[in-house]
């Protein structure tokens, strides 16, 4: 019933959509989390759509890594962002993304790779890319941001057990990786003002979700993203209007559970 409602919603906004008056910003960050992984997931895009995203962002966009998405430029701007750290993203995307040439950036919830969690996407059961797969792609120009240790919603934690995930992710990388992120994702996008105080001890820049465009001002401790369900063959419309009405509908009502 609940699925069914949020479906409902989600549908009459996406129908809405066309009715946003927001113009469009200088810069729209994607989030995907996996691409052609055949899981039925909603956030499972498939692979021809993928193509097809990069084909059409190649073609009319700058696609940049995610700190210059903030700088406005002569054309707009996208960034590539990745979810999770599924095994996935190491066959699939990064393959093509390195053929293409093309920046992104991977977030890794640190005990996922160390088996100490499940997958961080409920219903989703797909293993995760090892720290020397990690180490490649890192080597072969992926940045990797932090997604926490163990992908809670830090909402729900007291203030000490906030500071451990941000610390403990934080660690973990610079021990695998050499080097601690820059960049932070708030896991299931639970944010909030306090929380930033913390992430921005830790991190130079975080995503946040709100399906809005990137444009002069946006505070890089809250940079829009908006995620790429199932259903978002074609990427154009993402790019039309300042306010992707589906994303901000979800993100709304995700920061009261
Ligand atoms: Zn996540």
């Amino acid at each position: 019933m609940k699925t069914k409602l949020k479906a409902s919603v989600l549908g009459l906004a996406r129908r809405a959509q066309r009715l946003v008056p927001v113009p469009p910003g200088h810069g729209v960050v994607l989030c995907y989390h996996l691409v052609g992984a055949e899981t039925g997931s909603e956030v499972d895009l498939a692979w021809d759509p993928f193509r097809r995203h990069l084909d059409w962002l190649v073609a009319h966009t700058d696609v940049v890594p995610l700190a210059e998405v903030l700088r406005p430029g002569p054309r707009a701007r996208s960034a590539l962002t990745f979810d999770d750290a599924f095994r996935n993203f190491r066959e699939r995307a990064w393959p093509e993304l390195r053929a293409r040439g093309l920046p992104a950036t991977l977030f890794v919830p640190t005990g996922f790779v160390d088996g100490e969690i499940g997958s961080p996407l409920s219903g989703v059961d797909r293993p995760a890319c090892s720290w020397s797969e990690l180490r490649e792609m890192q080597a072969e120009g992926l940045a990797i941001g932090s997604h926490t240790h163990r992908h809670p919603n830090l909402r729900r934690l007291p203030r000490e057990r906030v500071e451990r995930e941000l610390a403990t992710a934080q660690e973990r990388l610079r021990d695998e990786l050499g080097t601690a992120a820059d960049d932070f994702c708030y896991p299931q996008a639970k944010h909030s003002r306090s929380l930033a105080g913390a992430v921005g001890r830790h991190h130079a820049r975080a995503v946040v979700g709100s399906g809005r465009h990137v444009r002069q001002g946006t505070e890089p401790l809250a940079i829009p993203r908006i995620p790429v369900r199932a259903h978002q063959h074609d990427v154009a419309p993402l790019f039309r209007r300042g306010l992707w009405l589906e994303e901000w509908v979800a993100d709304t009502a995700r920061q009261y559970r």
